[in-house]
């Protein structure tokens, strides 16, 4: 099997890079995913451009992105925290121009994917993945496939009711959404409130000159902070909460939380694991093993790339 392309489209980034069968990175390029759509588009193709480099064997190329995507227009219809992208015809515009066969994926099942294939999801059967940034996606891999819907959008954890009363307003236009409660937005959310509260603490003092994000957050707390470590465990029980009610649904051997907001580790999950045992049942609670993914940054761009080409057929692969 051989080299493919995965790229990688977030909020801010686009990543694109040439991954070979085994899942190493062998070249990878960023461009801003910011603009308008012709930007975007120009984007996408400069960065394939750039990592293709040297690579004129790829076989294949797999563009991830946030939102969800149809399957059969190979478009996204909705998309939260990258409206822009909605409604391109990105195979139709992308395909002969780059002149590789290609498909669309949404950007949580590519990372998914690719933590089940090569990270922390390689002995497992059924997975469920969340990615906390500036939303929650997710991933979810039942008996070796990932899950996709009848539309391609299934598998939407983050925009799951888990506060149906009073919960915070998410992206969606919805309130109370897991997104709303455990992403890195939510992280940066509750950082201003507890600084509000608290004036004369570490969140505090930076909140008098600037707006908390969920990284500042982070960061105090790795240095023992302890009102950013009970921002981290307030966000923690919430997701403990999304992920209880996606054990109670999927079953999985493993749930693997990955992006910016897992590099919390332990200060988010272990609280997270508290509320998994109050509110997942058995047996189901008993065998899941929450961890944080292993793959970091590239697990998107490293997934998309394994979701590129089926290499028994030589055809594009659906996962
Ligand atoms: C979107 C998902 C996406 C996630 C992460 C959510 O708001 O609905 O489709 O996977 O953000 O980008
Ligand atoms: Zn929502």
């Amino acid at each position: 099997a051989g080299k493919t392309i995965g790229v990688d489209v977030g909020g801010t980034k686009i990543a694109a890079g040439v991954v070979d069968a085994s899942g190493r990175v062998l070249s990878k390029v960023r461009y801003p995913s910011a603009g308008p759509p012709e930007t975007l588009l120009a984007n996408v193709l400069r960065a394939v451009r750039e990592a293709r480099r040297g690579h004129e064997d790829v076989l294949g190329l797999c563009l991830s992105v946030p939102g969800t995507v149809v399957t059969e227009r190979s478009a996204v219809a909705f998309s939260p925290n990258l409206p822009t992208i909605e409604g391109i015809p990105l195979k139709e515009r992308l395909e002969g121009e780059i002149g590789l066969p290609m498909t669309v994926e949404n950007d949580a099942n590519a990372a998914a994917w690719g933590e089940f294939r090569f990270g922390v999801g390689r002995s497992a059967r059924h997975l469920v993945f969340v990615t906390l940034g500036t939303g929650i996606g997710a991933g979810i891999i039942v008996d070796g496939r990932l899950l996709r819907g009848a539309q391609g959008a299934g598998g939407e954890l983050g925009h799951t009711t888990v506060q149906a009363e009073g919960g915070p307003r998410c992206a969606c236009g919805n309130a109370g959404c897991f997104e709303a409660l455990a992403s890195g937005t939510a992280i940066g959310r509750f950082g201003g409130e507890a600084a509000a509260e608290r004036p004369e603490s570490a969140l505090g003092r930076l909140a008098a000159r600037r707006r908390i994000r969920g990284e500042d957050v982070t960061e105090l707390a790795g240095t023992g902070d302890p009102v950013a470590r009970s921002v981290l465990a307030r966000a923690g029980r919430w997701l403990g909460v999304g992920l209880a009610n996606a054990i109670n649904t999927f079953n999985p051997e493993v749930v693997a939380v990955g992006g910016g907001a897992a590099a919390s580790g332990e200060m988010l999950l272990a609280p997270a694991r508290e509320e998994i045992a109050r509110r997942a049942i058995s047996p189901a609670r008993d065998l899941a093993r929450v961890m944080a993914a292993t793959l970091g940054p590239d697990s998107g761009l490293i997934g998309a790339a394994a979701l590129a080409i089926d290499p028994a057929s030589g055809e594009p692969f659906l996962g």
